[in-house]
């Protein structure tokens, strides 16, 4: 065990105990398992049916429905016996909130039931309370008292358990003595764990989700390092992050978080998390778990071998920036850059370079800069026959850069054996592209150690990609070589999804750890034009570099490197939902879409949305039919407003804080 995994360099999954969900089974290497959650309400039997159906046909292997109170849990086995009746035999989970005795029904029905620890038992009131050890321990006493009877039902009827905790949602009692930290999230799951295996029942999953992925892959991280400590053995993980959001953004958090334990062998189950109707979630599933279908035989025909990581040197469990070097506007403390690849076509014209956030004014003859804008652009062979924008500045291949005049503005890139033979190099800036499992990217190590100028772009052509990455960065730390990092990726995939999947998974998880000083992503547009994904064009070919842009500074933005635009964490809605979620979400992006740095978050229900809503800035909540209530953090500020003019109201609250700038 690698702190918590088999192997940072091997692709190993987790041991993990054997759970059985009525006919499936999870955990102990049994294929990680896809699901969703319903949105339609709990008591129209028929419509929870019928959209069950649709994520079951769409590859669902469970179903979550919300069971908010007992005529909920009630209704769960008329739910039940219909969709049998239809011949869908798929296992049903309840979800629980706050209400024991809503899930000791529902789990005399249904195959399993998921609780959260952070209001199972506790009610939430935002209160800093001093605990001494005795007065700590009553507290768990009086856990063990209100939830031992559902482990034993669930023991009884042979039923699973989810201890699904949220980020956004610790207990009062956690978060007075963990705070709001990754091993709150740990301990609060553990203390119901525990509880359950005094009892000997063991038919139980775990989940941290959050909405940040930095959050939500520590926390996981460090579950399994705490259970291996105190137990020896692992209980299968659900993984998600919470809120993702909708679009692209919410496939790039998932992907980043999600991605990244799998690529580390962490998860037995996923569930997506999207605000879009709950089918559309199993397609982005699907897409991240077969990435690692045939990774082991794709290992085993690598012509590399990735060497395993002996000294480990960056923590997993908490975030720290690697140390680099300040190479012009690269590393240091500077944010991560984004490099736009021109590589293909003949010409780049003013026109072309709106696309990656520049554009021209034929009338000033001046471009005008969007906060999601390259800092570099990759042209190849091609120098550029007009001035640029301040901001953008130019590489090109070695070759070509010998023929420029402008070396302020034109920098090289050499391949690493070239960077070793050439002595032509820029006096400030010079970018060396390698092969991570090249062995010239070895002989590298020794010449860049002492030169300030270089910037390495890094790339893998092994399966296990990110990995052999993490290794490379990890020995120029090892070796004390500071030179900045770029993460230059590319994919190949033939969907929009899968390209979005990839790009998430192979930077985010490195930028989650602290590697990177910027980003430079590359695929084939051809492969990927005119895709509808959500019943949306996301791409034709003319927008690709809008398209890779934009994924570049969304990855930045999810794994909190550099803050670009808005955030959005909005709940997937569920049963307890108030109002149209996705119509809502979509309404409120347009009318704040351009507020850099604001965390908004929209939220179905007054019962969770306030817990769950994290570290928003900003919360619109809904707190009863045809009414929104409005958070500044997790203070109410407005309560009870029309729906009508909620959106209104909410851009006067962000006006009234200062958080409101006009477009
Ligand atoms: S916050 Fe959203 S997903 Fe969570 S319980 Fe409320 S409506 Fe359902």
């Amino acid at each position: 065990m690698q702190l918590y995994c088999d192997s940072l360099t091997e692709y190993k999954r987790l041991a993990t105990r054997e759970v059985r969900i009525g006919d499936l089974l999870l955990g102990n290497f049994n294929p990680i398992r896809v699901q969703t959650m319903t949105t339609t309400d709990t008591m129209d039997t028929i419509g929870t049916v019928e959209q069950s159906i649709r994520c079951i046909e769409a590859g669902a292997e469970l179903v979550r429905i919300t069971a908010p109170s007992k005529k909920e849990a009630e209704n769960l086995l008329v739910i039940k016996n219909e969709l049998h009746k239809r011949g869908y035999k798929t296992p049903l989970v309840a979800d629980i909130h706050f209400t024991p005795n809503a899930a000791e029904i529902a789990a005399r029905i249904i195959e399993k039931v998921r609780v959260n620890p952070g209001n199972y038992v506790d009610k939430k009131k935002f209160e800093q309370i001093d605990y001494t050890d005795a007065e700590y321990a009553e507290e768990i006493d009086r856990i063990r008292e209100r939830f031992t009877p559902l482990v034993k039902i669930c023991k009884e009827y042979g039923t699973a358990m989810r201890i699904g905790t949220n980020h956004g949602s610790l207990s009062d009692r956690i978060m007075s003595r963990y705070g709001d930290t990754p091993m709150g999230m740990v301990e609060s799951a553990m203390e119901f764990l525990r509880i359950a295996r005094n009892e000997s029942y063991h038919n139980i999953v775990l989940s941290m989700k959050a909405s940040n992925p930095q959050v939500m892959v520590q926390a996981y991280r460090l579950l399994v390092n705490v259970m291996m400590d105190e137990f020896g053995e692992c209980y299968p993980l659900h993984l998600g992050v919470t809120e993702a959001g909708d679009g692209e953004d919410g496939r790039i958090k998932s992907a980043i978080g999600i991605g990244s334990l799998l690529e580390d062998g962490l998860g037995d189950t996923i569930r997506v998390s999207l605000t879009e109707d709950p089918e559309f979630e199993i397609p982005v599933c699907r897409d991240l778990v077969k990435r690692y279908t045939n990774r082991q035989s794709a290992i085993d025909n690598s012509q590399w071998t990735i060497p395993a990581l002996t000294k480990i040197p960056y923590s997993p469990f908490e975030y720290t920036r690697r140390n680099t070097n300040t190479v012009s506007n690269i590393g240091g403390k500077q944010v991560p850059v984004v490099i736009a690849d021109f590589m293909k076509g003949e010409t780049i014209r003013h026109e072309d370079l709106q696309s990656i956030g520049y554009t021209y004014n034929t009338e000033t003859d001046k471009f005008t800069i969007a906060d999601a804008a390259a800092d570099f652009i990759y042209t190849a062979k091609k120098q550029l026959g007009f001035a640029l924008p301040g901001t953008l500045k130019v590489i090109c291949d070695h070759a070509t850069w010998l023929q420029v005049t402008d070396k302020e503005k034109y920098y090289p890139l050499f391949q690493s054996t070239e960077y070793l033979k050439s002595t032509d190099h820029s006096g400030i800036l010079n970018f060396v592209a390698a092969d991570v499992n090249d062995p010239a990217s070895q002989e590298l190590l020794q010449a860049i150690r002492k030169d300030r100028t270089v910037v390495l772009c890094l790339y893998s052509s092994h399966p296990h990609a990110m990995p052999s990455v993490r290794r490379y960065i990890s020995d120029l730390v090892n070796q004390g070589i500071a030179c900045p990092v770029i993460l230059a990726v590319e994919s190949n995939d033939t969907t929009i999804d899968e390209q979005l999947i990839h790009f998430s998974t192979d930077s985010g998880a490195l930028l989650l750890d602290g590697m990177g000083d910027g980003i430079w992503l590359m695929n084939e547009p051809e492969k990927i034009q005119n895709q509808k994904v959500s019943g949306r064009t996301y791409l034709e070919t003319k927008n690709n570099h809008q398209f890779i842009n934009n994924t570049s500074f969304s990855i930045l933005q999810a794994t909190r490197t550099r803050i670009s635009k808005t955030e959005y964490i909005s709940c997937p809605s569920c049963g307890r939902t108030l109002f149209d979620l996705q119509e809502t979400t979509a309404k409120i992006r347009s009318v704040t879409h351009h507020l850099k740095g604001v965390k908004i978050a929209i939220m179905g229900c007054i019962v969770n949305g306030p817990g769950e809503m994290a570290d928003a800035d900003f919360g619109y909540v809904g707190s009863g039919v045809g009414k929104i209530t409005l958070y500044k953090g997790k203070e109410i500020v407005k309560r009870n407003v029309d729906s009508a003019i909620a959106v209104e109201e909410l851009i006067n609250l962000l006006k009234e804080n200062n958080a409101w700038v006009e477009k």
